[in-house]
């Protein structure tokens, strides 16, 4: 693959080393920059990159990667870790997912490869692109809850892809032991743009924001967990990786509850081990209860068979979010060792 030039790391010896990526400038007058963490290994080895906050206000990654660079030690590290921590600062300045600025398309999620000449957004991803992105041989995007809570813990990846790619992909999402790999559409996103180069990328989804002490704990250990397997994946830490019992599904066994009405959902699955949890067709998932009358507005059922894999917390929900998700049984599998392959 060709790279567009040298990357900001070049030259950097063992060590680790932080820099801010300029953007533009902003009506406040300060300047937009994008952070970036280098984490060079005293061997050689490949680049891995992680971005994280493409939504501004999905932030349990942020606190699970910076324990763990902090712990990994470079004289056991093979080649380079190298860190977008906030892909995208004014969403996240914002408290929101997306850019708040008088355009379409501030999704960061949406826009890659991006635009040096296009909107906000565009430039960020334009930015990240140059980079970051051209100079990597694997990529992770990180994504997490935000500002509601949930249940989830999947690595996502590309359904558009050449089958050697969709293999090596499928390979760098086991690694990270979640419990569930998921086939996703991925138009715009910083992963399919990689693929498109054929370089490997994944997008693990794991937990959010605002879970509690119990919750945010485990969810932080798996995500850590997880970088480390992909990286023993990758050949940068020694150890094998062994993957639990991993559940496979794609788009159309994806089935989605969504309430009709806005207003508070109690969620009947709200603990960590409920995700993975054999639901039967029918079975109650929660209800969406009047914040004005205190009347019950809907109550929500499992469509079919399936497994739980995304669950919302009791809160307030917008009439057409995702309250809770399945996958469905028949139209899902279990992984096995074959799925394992470099
Ligand atoms: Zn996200």
């Amino acid at each position: 693959m060709t790279r567009s030039s040298q990357p900001i790391w070049a030259g950097q010896t063992e060590g680790r080393f932080f820099t801010r990526i300029e953007v533009t400038t902003m009506l406040n007058g300060a300047m937009l920059s994008v952070p970036l963490h280098v984490v060079t290994g005293r061997n050689p080895g490949p680049v891995f990159g992680i971005v994280t906050n493409t939504h501004g206000d999905e932030f349990l990654p942020t606190i699970a990667i910076r324990r763990f660079i902090n712990e990994l030690d470079t004289a056991k590290l093979s080649g380079r870790l190298v860190i977008v921590s906030v892909a995208n600062p004014m969403a996240t300045a914002n408290f929101g997912r997306q850019t708040p600025e008088q355009h379409g398309r501030t999704d960061l999620h949406e826009v890659y490869p991006g635009n040096p000449r296009g909107n906000t957004t565009q430039m960020i991803a334009a930015a990240i692109t140059d980079k970051v992105l051209h100079h990597v041989d694997a990529l992770i995007d990180f994504h997490s809850g935000g500002s509601g809570g949930r249940l989830q813990a999947r690595v996502d990846y590309n359904s558009k892809t050449p089958d050697e790619l969709k293999h090596k992909n499928l390979a760098l999402a086991r690694a990270f032991g979640a419990p569930f790999v998921h086939e996703n559409e991925f138009a715009g996103a910083a992963a399919h743009y990689l693929n498109s180069r054929g370089i490997p990328a994944v997008n693990p989804e794991v937990g959010g924001a605002y879970l509690g002490p119990e919750h945010t704990r485990l969810y932080t250990e798996m995500m850590i967990s997880g970088l480390a397997g992909m990286m023993r994946h990758l050949g940068m830490l020694d150890g094998a990786v062994k993957p639990p019992r991993q559940l496979h599904f794609d788009l159309r066994a994806r089935r989605e509850i969504r309430p009709k009405n806005s207003g508070y959902l109690v969620s009947h699955f709200e603990r960590p081990e409920d995700l993975g949890k054999l639901i039967k067709g029918g079975a109650a998932l929660g209800e969406v209860i009047d914040l004005y009358s205190y009347k019950v507005l809907e109550e929500l059922t499992a469509p079919c068979d399936g497994y739980l894999f995304f669950s919302r917390y009791s809160g307030a929900v917008g009439g057409g979010t995702q309250a809770f998700a399945l996958a469905e049984a028949a139209a899902s599998r279990w992984l096995d060792e074959r799925h394992l392959t470099k």
